[in-house]
């Protein structure tokens, strides 16, 4: 990979250890630059590569990350925190995405004839061209999963991408760049700038055509700001605050072990993961009963270990912070706690899996997003009531509902404003639908036929003959 201009190191650290695992490079203003020229003037040839071309390199780096998926999913573990077998499931769930984009290419990109009328010799045509350069500014928490979804549609479809990794990711976004480079992308078709925030906003100054941006709402609003006079297409896949409803017909022991694991797993930080629970009161007991019991389970431990599934926060001291002031608020405003509820005494950057009960709305911890592993369970006495307090945020990602009845489910997950809906499951994503938030989730789609018509813009062609 072509070196980028930098100063000073920044330090990658272990966050179940507090350990400097590497130092790396961060990208200046001069490397930010000269990546975006360089990803400009390679845009054209790239796109003039032929399909099979592009696709035949995307199916190689495909056979990579199988090659490599036990040390790629290590270095995960390693930076991010990821329990190891959480690790190695998101390097297999890259897979069915990419198998998807490669399906569906062809036809996203084939001409569209919309009108043959031989009276007026005249023909109505649509082509779908390339955006050109596309910035990706990633999170930490799926690197694999959500640079994926951006840059294999992005590259497929003949653009150029600057990629920026999260700095609690680095390391995994270099991995993920030399893999493309050794399958035979060119250097400057996909680049790494690897940086935090600074060099995030160095790269929304160039004069990139798209920027593709996965992260907090709060980050997502200043690329938002950043990019509004220019002009160009901005996507953005922000935070959620997803609520679950567990209505009164459900087997309580599967229900709750399967709620329990959509908010727990990868130790909560899922942009998807459950961070709301409201139960009908007929089984509110028995419910909370078993969702603790399950918790209580859960091995907290270094990722490295197979058995571990809860592991530290990415985000170190602020996620802890974070965690505690969430809990601080919610008791000083009448909640209870039923497990955990504090940073644990260990090396590293633990906090214990935490359940609240005796929550409201005036807490933030049912209001702001959590992102990490503590839950407020709150009791409702209607489908209604339900309805009404899954609506009652800022966020719509995705919305869950539990009940052995599909046709009640159906009539409920309709009244919820949120970008994807679920029936007896949650924390879930398929690359044949469209991830889509909406309000403070964000704007765009990827994953889907739509994820990938986002890095293409149509030409109208009216064709007169003589
Ligand atoms: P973050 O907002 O802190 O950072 C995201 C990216 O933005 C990082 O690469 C960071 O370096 C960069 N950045 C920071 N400041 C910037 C600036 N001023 N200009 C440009 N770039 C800047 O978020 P995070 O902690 O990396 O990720 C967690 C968040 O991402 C959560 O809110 C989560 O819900 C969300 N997320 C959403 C989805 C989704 O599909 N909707 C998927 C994964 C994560």
């Amino acid at each position: 990979m072509r070196a980028c201009f930098a100063y000073p190191p920044m330090r990658i650290i272990n966050p179940a250890t507090g350990e400097v695992l590497r130092e790396v490079a961060e990208a200046d203003r001069v490397a930010v630059t000269a990546a975006c020229r360089r990803a400009r003037a390679a845009q054209p040839a790239w796109a003039a590569t032929s399909l099979g071309t592009r696709c035949e390199v995307i199916r190689r780096w495909r056979a990579l990350a199988v090659e490599r998926a036990e040390p790629l999913a290590r270095t995960l573990a390693l930076e991010v925190g990821k329990p190891i077998a959480q690790a190695r499931r998101e390097l297999a769930g890259v897979l069915p995405r990419v198998d998807f984009f490669l399906a569906e290419i062809e036809g996203a990109l084939a001409p569209e004839v919309v009108l043959t009328s031989p009276g007026d010799h005249l023909d109505e045509m649509i082509r779908r061209e390339p955006l050109g350069v596309v910035a990706n500014i990633s999170a930490w928490n799926y690197p694999w999963y959500v640079g994926a979804n951006v840059f294999l549609p992005a590259l497929l479809t003949g653009n150029t991408v600057v990629y920026k990794p999260s700095e609690f990711a680095t390391l995994t976004g270099l991995a993920i760049g030399e893999l493309l480079h050794e399958a035979g992308v060119r250097a400057d078709v996909f680049q790494v700038v690897a940086g935090g925030g600074s060099a995030g906003a160095m790269l929304l100054e160039e004069p990139v055509d798209a920027v593709c941006f996965t992260g907090s709402h709060a980050t997502g609003v200043k690329v938002a700001a950043a990019m509004a006079p220019r002009l160009v297409r901005v996507q953005l896949e922000l935070g959620g605050k997803d609520p679950v409803y567990v209505c009164d017909d459900v087997d309580v022991a599967t229900t709750a072990a399967a709620v329990a694991d959509g908010a727990f797993y990868n130790t909560g930080q899922s942009c998807c993961a459950v961070e709301r629970v409201y139960v009908h009161e007929r089984l509110w007991s028995r419910f909370a009963d078993a969702f603790v019991a399950t918790v209580r389970d859960y091995v907290v431990g270094d990722p490295l270990d197979e058995r571990t599934y809860i592991g530290p926060l990415a985000r170190r001291e602020a996620a802890l912070d974070h965690h505690e002031a969430q809990v601080a608020d919610a008791l000083g405003r009448g909640a209870r706690v039923l497990t955990g509820g504090r940073r644990l005494e260990r090396p590293g950057f633990f906090f214990a899996p935490t359940v609240l009960v005796d929550v409201d709305h005036t807490m933030a911890v049912m209001r702001e997003e959590t992102f990490g592993p503590l839950i407020g369970l709150a009791r409702v006495g209607s489908d209604d009531e339900a309805v009404a307090l899954m609506n009652d945020t800022a966020y719509g990602l995705t919305a869950a509902v539990y009940t052995a009845d599909r046709a009640r489910a159906e009539r409920l997950l309709a009244r919820v404003n949120a970008g994807t809906a679920y029936w007896n499951c949650c924390d879930r994503v398929s690359p044949r639908l469209p991830w889509t938030g909406r309000g403070a989730s964000g704007l765009g789609v990827t994953l889907s036929r739509e994820g990938i018509a986002a890095f293409l813009r149509p030409k109208a062609w009216h064709l007169r003959g003589v």
